[in-house]
This record gives structure tokens, C-alpha cells and sequence, in this order.
């Protein structure tokens, strides 16, 4: 028996006691975004009521104050995922940013015409744009590395892809789309013997998996807070020292640099090279909070509570005349995309709407996947921590009474 207590976790995320068109909210849109909890949104009003300066240049008490509480959440982002040192955790506005940095500097400097780059037909298009921008710019190709009719890999296919040209492959540790986990441990194993590095976005991956980045073997690794029941507008790049080290400056500005004269710039050591500007101050610092918070309740316990939830809203779903699951791999997290015969997902979505149930409907910024599984978009059902069995009860029968209106 485990403490996990999932009434009293639900007490922690005020947002959770509202009304969406007269019925309680049942949130099911956390592969899109987390809700809150108090302890979160506490630390964001506490630094605007308590100690709001600027950072690092600051001398007097409010801005060491919030210099300290920043830095901390370095601190605490290099425990979560199990950094070797402090300087390899650079701060962004979240996953998209972190690849972006990626493409925009280690990329730019090693990147040239006929190099190869492989993604996955799985890619959020945060892993897929940034790419397809450098390899116009340079003259490089994409690969890609299909994927079954379940939502896995062809691990068969992605070895053969590999060559002396392959100088990067970024692919998503767990799919927004589909839950997939992919085996990244083995991809950037493969991708190092031919020498190529490797980038793992692990936007959904965090929430629900241990991340242990020295284990991965992984040159560099993204996310995003707010996936992590953190705020917005947040994120982290881990990237191995020597290659953070020999990569070229991202923004230039204030912080990133030692010495300015017009004719000469000294840049900043790690991490501050890549963190050019005043900082997202306020949600860093929650961010900790979050992680603490996910912390105190253990991912344990939540991933084993999230996994009772998947399995039993997908035996539900499956016994649904004309349902069908999109995405079927064996490892998978509490992610169930499916489609309805005849029904379009908006549809869906709408009248899931009028019960309060919020679920996200559409290619959930896959293009590409839908194409390959010859589908227009899916409806998506995400679990979360606070998520019960009774609110599966409530979409199931939702979903019964749409596909009585439409079908
Ligand atoms: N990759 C994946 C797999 C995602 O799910 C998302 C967010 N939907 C992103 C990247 C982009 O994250 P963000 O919008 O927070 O930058």
C-alpha cells in the first residue's frame, strides 16, 4: 500500500474545484499543459510580493534574495534530471526554445551541405521545424525513421538510416500523440557509433519518467515546466560540458557576456552564455516549487496511479463499438489517442465541452504522424497525477452519449 492519496492531491490544485458549463471540470488536456497546485502559484506571488529585483547584478537583499531562490532552481533541475554539474542546466522558455538553442548554435557551427540529421515520423513539430530550417540553410538532409502501424519505431529502419554522414538524431523520448516510449537509450547508443550526437526531447517524458541524462548517454535533453505541473514560459536545455562549452553564443544581450568593448566580446562562462537578458525570474522560481512538489508525492506513486488510470480508461474505450485506439505500443504513458468511426474528433471535443471535460482533438502538432497513420487528428485523452477513475466514468459516458448525437 502506497500513501497516495489522490483526494488530497486534488485539494492541492484550486483550479480543480471549478465548473465548466455547469458541471465540475474534468481536466484531461495534461499532455498539452498541467494544472498548478497552490505551493506553485504561492511562489509566484511570493517573489512579486516579497522580494521582486533583478538578478545576479543586484547587491542589495531583494535582488540576492531572488538571485538565491533562481539559482536554486538550477540546483534543483540538475538533481531532477541527474546533470553531472550545475553549468549544464541553461534555462529557456521551454522545449521549443531548447531546440531551437540547439539548432540555432551547435548546429549552425557543425552542420554543413550533405550532412544528415534524423528525426522520427513521431515528432512533435517543435523536433521537426527547427531542422528542417537548418538543413535549408546549410544544404543537409533530413531522414526520418518510420514508424509502425502501433506507434513504435522500426528500430530495423533507424540502423540502416545511420551512416558516416549522420551528424545528429533528435527524436521524442514519449509521444504527445500516442504515449509512445521510444527506446532512446539504444538510439543514442547507435547514433554515437557512427558519431553523431544525439538530442532527446523529453517534453512528456519528464512528468512521467525517471531522467537520469547521464544514464541516456544523451548529448543534450529538453523540457518544458509546464508540463511538470510548473508555469509557462519555462524550460531547461541539459547539454554534455565539453560540447556546451565549444558551441557558439545563442542571444546576444546583458549576462551572457564578461567583457564588452566595440571592437571585442568576452562571453560568459556556462551557463550563463546561453542566457542572454533578465531571465523569466518569477517562474523559474516556481518551478522549483513544482518539482519539490512532485518530489514530496513521488514519481513512483504517481506513475503507478497514472498507469491503473490508463489501463482502466482503455479497457473502457476499447469495448466502444467503432472506437478505435490510436497508438498501441507496449510501453506506453497515460496518453490514449483514438478516433471514432464516422465522428470528427472537434466534434467530439465540443460536446465533451458542454460536460466539462476538457480533452484536446485535433493532430496535437504532428502533422506528419497523422499523415503517416492516414488520419485527419485524433481525439486525446492525458492523465495527471490528480486525475481519478470516477472522471474516467464521466468521459466514457460523455463519449457514449456524442457518439449517440453523431454517429
Ligand atoms: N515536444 C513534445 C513531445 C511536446 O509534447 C511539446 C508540447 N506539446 C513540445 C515538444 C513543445 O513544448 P513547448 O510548447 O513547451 O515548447
Amino acid at each position: 500500500e502506497t500513501s497516495f492519496d489522490v483526494y488530497a492531491i486534488r485539494q492541492q490544485f484550486p483550479v480543480l474545484n471549478r465548473e465548466v458549463k455547469g458541471k465540475p471540470l474534468v481536466y484531461f488536456d495534461n499532455a498539452a499543459t498541467t494544472q498548478k497546485p497552490q505551493v506553485v502559484i504561492d511562489a509566484l506571488v511570493n517573489y512579486y510580493t516579497g522580494y521582486n529585483a533583478n538578478i545576479h547584478r543586484g547587491i542589495h537583499t531583494l535582488a540576492e534574495e531572488a538571485t538565491a531562490a533562481f539559482e536554486a532552481t538550477r540546483d534543483a533541475i540538475k538533481e531532477f534530471v541527474n546533470a553531472e554539474s550545475r553549468e549544464q542546466i541553461i534555462f529557456t522558455k521551454g522545449t521549443t526554445e531548447g531546440i531551437n538553442l540547439v539548432a540555432q548554435t551547435w548546429g549552425r557551427q557543425n552542420i554543413q551541405a550533405g550532412d544528415e540529421i534524423i528525426i522520427s515520423n513521431m515528432e512533435h513539430h517543435s523536433n521537426i521545424v527547427p531542422w528542417y530550417i537548418l538543413c535549408q540553410e546549410k544544404g543537409a538532409v533530413l531522414k526520418v525513421i518510420p514508424i509502425s502501424d502501433e506507434g513504435e519505431l522500426d528500430m530495423e529502419a533507424f540502423e540502416k538510416l545511420l551512416s558516416p554522414k549522420t551528424k545528429l538524431v533528435s527524436v521524442v523520448h514519449v509521444s504527445n500523440a500516442l504515449g509512445t516510449i521510444n527506446p532512446v537509450k539504444t538510439i543514442i547508443e547507435k547514433a554515437h557509433q557512427v558519431g553523431a550526437l544525439a538530442l532527446v526531447d523529453g517534453a512528456q517524458s519528464t512528468v512521467h519518467l525517471d531522467i537520469d541524462v547521464q544514464a541516456l548517454g544523451c548529448d543534450f535533453f529538453v523540457f518544458s515546466s509546464h508540463k511538470l505541473y510548473g508555469p509557462t514560459g519555462m524550460g531547461a536545455l541539459y547539454g554534455k560540458k565539453d560540447i556546451l562549452e565549444a558551441m557558439p553564443v545563442y542571444q546576444g544581450g546583458g549576462e551572457m557576456i564578461k567583457e564588452v568593448y566595440f571592437d571585442n566580446i568576452i562571453y560568459n562562462d556556462l551557463p550563463y552564455k546561453y542566457e542572454a537578458g533578465t531571465p523569466n525570474i518569477a517562474d523559474a522560481i516556481a518551478f522549483k516549487s513544482a518539482l519539490d512538489f512532485t518530489k514530496g508525492i513521488g514519481k513512483e506513486n504517481i506513475r503507478q496511479h497514472e498507469n491503473e488510470l490508463l489501463a482502466y480508461a482503455t479497457a473502457q474505450l476499447e469495448a466502444i463499438p467503432g472506437l478505435r485506439i490510436i497508438g498501441q505500443a507496449k510501453q506506453k504513458i497515460s496518453v490514449i489517442s483514438f478516433v471514432i468511426d464516422n465522428v470528427h474528433p472537434q466534434d467530439i471535443g465540443i460536446l465533451l465541452d458542454n460536460r466539462g471535460i476538457a480533452v484536446r482533438t485535433g493532430n496535437h502538432c504532428a502533422q506528419p504522424l497523422m499523415d503517416r497513420l492516414c488520419i485527419r487528428g485524433t481525439t486525446r485523452a492525458s492523465f495527471a497525477m490528480y486525475n481519478t477513475k470516477e472522471e474516467v466514468d464521466v468521459l466514457i459516458a460523455g463519449l457514449q452519449k456524442a457518439i449517440k448525437l453523431l454517429a
